[in-house]
């Protein structure tokens, strides 16, 4: 039975990487019918920040990506959370202590930095706690029996590190890379368990992998240099034959800067789902997200999905159905995924085209509480949707497009009518308004045989008069056909905003 984890840290927002790692957990999970189970690694209490739990289950929860298990929706290998199952992990560690597999450390905070500075050299500027260095430290490899069980009875603060052998080569197959080998002498002996009895990741990643029965673990990248500290404590806990296959995923990176993107755009990759309401460590910020850029959760899904992935056809557009049905690993690729916005938005308007106006109502409905448009009529709204949701590519967009359906624009791009403006068109304007009240039966076809009309009779050509009459009734120069706006703004307002438009 196939279970898989996202096991973030509770340190801060969720970002495009985080997210499509989940994406590709969820979809691996549904496809398998196995279950998808969200870990929530908080061990290191001094990266901690309040609220980022909460954050990250609201994030899976807006994108359509719920766990299965989890703190929130509890499950069969509760408790979730690594802090509240504290008391699991010290019994490993000391059992790797009694294998001769780990070792007691005693050293300061302060008796490490001097090491650092010691023994730096020109080669070597951040020098290991690894062998070779370890016999100069106060550990239980280097300190006699007497002495480590003297300073164990007196409550000397410790933690536990592994014993990286020498020279060993460790190698597993990942589901992506294929076969990856590593030289156990690069790696430094990691803490397993810290001085406050809380374990660090790597042992908390491992025995929780086991003890939820973990069948394969997707991760970033990143995550690749622990890996050989991960294979060797689920060798020498015992487990091996219980490891999960591993696929760690492509980096997601920069748009290279050739193409036509601005240096803003190419900054969204650093954007969140959505708003935190903390500041960024990074740039110190209260950083704004995808969702609030106008962003659909399918079309964040879906872009997610295709960095770094491809169905092998020229299929760019995928609901979450094909997604589970297509996906697969072998499609993954190597290499690392070029975050481009300007493609981000493709995706969006693909799929607010493909929306129905249901769908979208009530998004809108929050662009327009958010620019501070509360009351409107509700059944003209629909109405206003369908005739502008292609023109949309985020939903922010709907603020231009459709609020001038119900508010008058607040300021008119004169200046692009002035220069060919005269008394002729000012009077043809003055001429419509007064036929437009009297026109019974007020739609589109309508409206536009009535404007021909008295075009014709004042001997304008249409196509200089039809951009005065759009600036006057939505302010610019964009929209729909002119004469659909005039219908669904209604006579009255029609009118009003050509009075508007000549004072
Ligand atoms: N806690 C790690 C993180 O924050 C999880 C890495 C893993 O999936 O093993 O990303």
């Amino acid at each position: 039975k196939v279970r898989v984890r996202f096991a973030p840290s509770p340190t801060g927002g969720l970002h495009l990487g985080g997210v499509r790692t989940v994406l590709y957990n969820y979809l691996f999970a549904k496809q398998h019918n196995g279950t998808f189970v969200l870990r929530i690694e908080d061990t290191d209490q001094t990266r901690f920040v309040e609220g980022a739990e909460e954050y990250i289950q609201e994030c899976l929860k807006w994108c359509g990506l719920e766990p299965d298990e989890s703190p929130l929706h509890g499950g069969p290998y509760a408790p979730y959370r690594q802090s509240e199952r504290k008391e699991m992990y010290q019994q490993y560690a000391e059992q790797l202590v009694k294998q001769g597999h780990a070792y007691y450390a005693f050293d300061t905070p302060q008796e490490l930095e001097t090491m650092r500075e010691k023994f730096k050299t020109e080669e070597n500027t951040s020098p290991q706690y690894g062998h070779g260095m370890r016999e100069k430290m106060r550990n239980s490899l280097s300190l006699s029996e007497g002495e480590v069980a003297q300073l164990l009875s007196e409550g000397a603060p410790h933690v536990i590190r592994i014993k990286m052998p020498e020279d060993e080569t460790i190698t597993f197959t990942d589901m992506i890379r294929g076969e990856v080998s590593f030289n156990s002498s690069l790696t430094d002996d990691k803490v397993l368990l810290k001085a406050d009895g809380m374990p660090t990741y790597h042992l908390a990643v491992v025995v929780d992998d086991y003890s939820m029965t973990i069948t394969h673990a997707f991760r970033g990248e990143e995550w690749l240099p622990s890996a050989p500290v991960h294979i060797l404590l689920w060798k020498y806990l015992g487990w091996f034959d219980e490891m999960p296959e591993w696929a760690h995923l492509p980096l997601i990176l920069k748009p290279d800067g050739h193409g036509k993107l601005s240096k803003r755009d190419g900054d969204r990759l650093g954007f969140p789902v959505f708003a935190m309401n903390w500041k960024d460590p990074k740039s110190q910020e209260l950083m704004t997200g995808f969702r609030e850029l106008g962003f659909l959760p399918e079309a964040f899904i879906n872009l997610l999905a295709v960095l770094g992935w491809n169905d092998g056809t020229e299929q760019e557009v995928f609901t979450i159905e094909e997604l589970v049905e297509r996906f697969s690993l072998p499609h993954v690729h190597k290499g690392g995924a070029k975050f481009n916005y300007e493609k981000a938005k493709w995706f969006n308007h693909e799929w607010i085209k493909r929306y129905k106006v249901e769908g979208l109502t009530q998004k809108v409905k929050e662009v327009f509480a958010e620019n501070g448009l509360e009351s409107y009529n509700d059944e003209k709204l629909d109405e206003v949707i369908e005739l502008v949701k292609d023109r949309c590519t985020l939903l922010t967009d709907f603020w231009q497009h459709a609020s001038f359906f119900f508010i008058a624009p607040e300021t008119i791009d004169v200046a692009s009518v002035k220069p060919k403006w005269n008394e002729d068109k000012t009077m043809f304007f003055d001429i419509l308004s007064e036929k437009i009240t009297l026109l019974e039966d007020w739609n589109a076809q309508n409206i536009e045989t009535l404007f021909k009309e008295t075009a014709t009779e004042k001997g304008i050509k249409m196509g200089e008069l039809q951009l005065p009459f759009r600036i006057m009734l939505v302010g610019g120069k964009f929209g729909p056909t002119v004469f659909d706006i005039a219908a669904l703004i209604g006579k009255k307002e029609t009118i009003a905003r050509i009075r508007k438009g000549l004072s």
